[in-house]
C-alpha cells in the first residue's frame, strides 16, 4: 500500500504516520527527516538546506525529489510506504505520479489555521537534553526552566508565530490545488485533525483497512 498524508505543519502527520507505518508494516518516509538527516551530515546540500529552512521558506522540488527517490529504493518500502510532507503542490504530485505511479490512498489531517498556531507558537525546547514542553499543554514546573537539567528553554526559529503564520500561508497557496488533485482522483480521504489522537488513528486505520481488503 502506497499512501500520502497531507497536513500543514503542526496538523499531527507526523503522530499519525508512525502508527499508520506500524500498524501495516509501511516504511515511513517523513522527507522533513530526509532533509535533517542531510542537515545533519552538514553535506554541501543540507548547509544550502539549513540556510532555506531558517528562512522560512521550503525546499525546491528537485531536491525533495532527488532525497526521495534514492529513498524508496530501500529494502522497507518493500511493502508499501507512508509519504509524510510530500508532495506539498501539484507539481510534485505530478512528478511522483511519473516516477512512482498511482498512489493508492492519500490521507489529509484538517486543522484550523488558529489551532496550529497555538500548538506550535507555544512549543518550547531544552537545549542541552532535548526535552520538550508547551507554555499552555505541558508546561514546565519553573516558567522557562528544563524540570530534567534546569536549563533555560528555547524555541525554536520555526515555531516562532510570524514564522508559523509565513509558513501556513505558503502551505495553503501550494498545497490546496493537490487536495482538489487528489479528490478527483477518488483517492482523497479527510480525516479531522482536532481532538484525541488515538481516535484519530483509529479513524484512519479504519478506512485503510475496508480499503486494503
Ligand atoms: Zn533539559
Amino acid at each position: 500500500m502506497r499512501l500520502v498524508l497531507i497536513g500543514c505543519p503542526g496538523a499531527g502527520k507526523g503522530t499519525q504516520a508512525k502508527v499508520i507505518s506500524k500498524h501495516f508494516g509501511l516504511a515511513h518516509i517523513s522527507t522533513g527527516d530526509l532533509l535533517r538527516n542531510e542537515i545533519a551530515q552538514k553535506t554541501e546540500l543540507g548547509l544550502k538546506i539549513t540556510h532555506i529552512m531558517e528562512s522560512g521558506k521550503l525546499v525546491s522540488d528537485e531536491i525533495v525529489s532527488e532525497l526521495l527517490m534514492k529513498r524508496v529504493k530501500e529494502d522497507d518500502c518493500k511493502n508499501g510506504y507512508i509519504l509524510d510532507g510530500y508532495p506539498r503542490n501539484v507539481a510534485q504530485a505530478d512528478n511522483l505520479e511519473k516516477t512512482l505511479g498511482n498512489m493508492d490512498k492519500v490521507i489529509y489531517i484538517q486543522v484550523e489555521d488558529g489551532i496550529i498556531i497555538e500548538r506550535m507558537s507555544g512549543r518550547r525546547g531544552c537545549p542541552k537534553c532535548g526535552q520538550m514542553y508547551h507554555e499552555k499543554y505541558n508546561p514546565p514546573k519553573k516558567a522557562g526552566i528544563c524540570n530534567e537539567c534546569g536549563t533555560q528553554l528555547v524555541q525554536r526559529k520555526d515555531d516562532v508565530e510570524e514564522t508559523v503564520k509565513h509558513r501556513l500561508e505558503v502551505y495553503h497557496n501550494e498545497t490546496s490545488p493537490i487536495i482538489e488533485y487528489y479528490d478527483k482522483k477518488h483517492i482523497l480521504y479527510k480525516v479531522n485533525g482536532v481532538g484525541d489522537i488515538d481516535k484519530i488513528s483509529a479513524e484512519i486505520i479504519g478506512v485503510l483497512e475496508s480499503f486494503n481488503k
